[in-house]
């Protein structure tokens, strides 16, 4: 199974995303939370990323391809994968394709998350994550037991440091800009499916679920 998942930020690409992931048994690969990993270790490629994130603009194409060409080609991807986050340009589109041609594979589906502005800023600005092991919570919408504890490994939970609201403008322009048109190559290749982003988590879920079995059984 490859799956892709668009749409803006906070959309609920990332929950939905290791829900799926682990029902499926495949990796769930998050461009943003492997360039998040890289500058927190401070790596050569953290450093690169570093200013494009905290400025809500988009890590150049050819050192985000290049990073998902190396994840793509682990063993573990052989057995499917659900992108999120990634491609979020045409170019990164074409480039995919052309990696998947390279890796004898193809997609299976795209699917678009449609929730209103609205709410994706009281989305971003509630959400927290797990500093151990990534699970994403929301002050409101999906509260720890105790605050700022993860109920999942009891480990301490942060906030992004590109979740503040002038940044949260910019990837949304930025969205709009440079990642929708990717809405219109997909529908074009025939693998776009649209789902409401609107409703609790486990509603979105059923409606992710019920899209996936119907490009499979297409
Ligand atoms: P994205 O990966 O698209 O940026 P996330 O999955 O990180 O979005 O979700 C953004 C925030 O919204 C998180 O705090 C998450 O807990 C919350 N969230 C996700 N899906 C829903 C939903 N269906 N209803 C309410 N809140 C949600
Ligand atoms: P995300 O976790 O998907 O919201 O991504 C956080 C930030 O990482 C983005 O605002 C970009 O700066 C960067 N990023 C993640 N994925 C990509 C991508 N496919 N192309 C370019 N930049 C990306």
């Amino acid at each position: 199974m490859h799956v892709v998942l668009v749409g803006p930020p906070g959309a609920g690409k990332g929950t939905q995303a290791q829900l799926i992931a682990a029902r499926l048994q495949i990796p769930h690969v998050s461009t943003g939370d492997i360039f998040r990993e890289n500058v927190s270790e401070m790596t050569e490629l953290g450093q690169q990323a570093k200013t494009f994130m905290n400025a809500g603009d988009l890590v150049p194409d050819e050192i985000t391809v290049a990073m998902v060409r190396d994840r793509l080609a682990k063993p573990d991807a052989h057995a499917g994968f659900i992108l999120d986050g990634f491609p979020r340009t045409l170019v990164q589109a074409e480039q995919l394709q052309k990696t998947l041609a390279e890796l004898d594979e193809n997609l299976d589906v795209v699917l678009e998350m449609k929730p209103d502005d609205e709410e994706l800023i009281r989305r971003l600005s509630g959400r927290r994550t797990c500093q151990g092991c990534g699970r994403i919570w929301h002050v409101v919408y999906d509260p720890t037991l105790v605050e700022n504890r993860c109920d999942e490994c009891g480990s301490g939970l942060s906030q992004r440091d590109d979740d503040q609201p002038e940044t949260i403008r910019r990837r949304l322009q930025v969205y709009r800009e440079q990642t929708e048109p990717l809405v219109g190559f997909y529908a074009d290749l025939g693998l776009l499916a649209v789902i409401d982003a609107v409703g609790t988590v486990d509603q979105v879920t059923l409606r992710a679920v019920q899209a996936l079995r119907e490009a499979l059984s297409a």
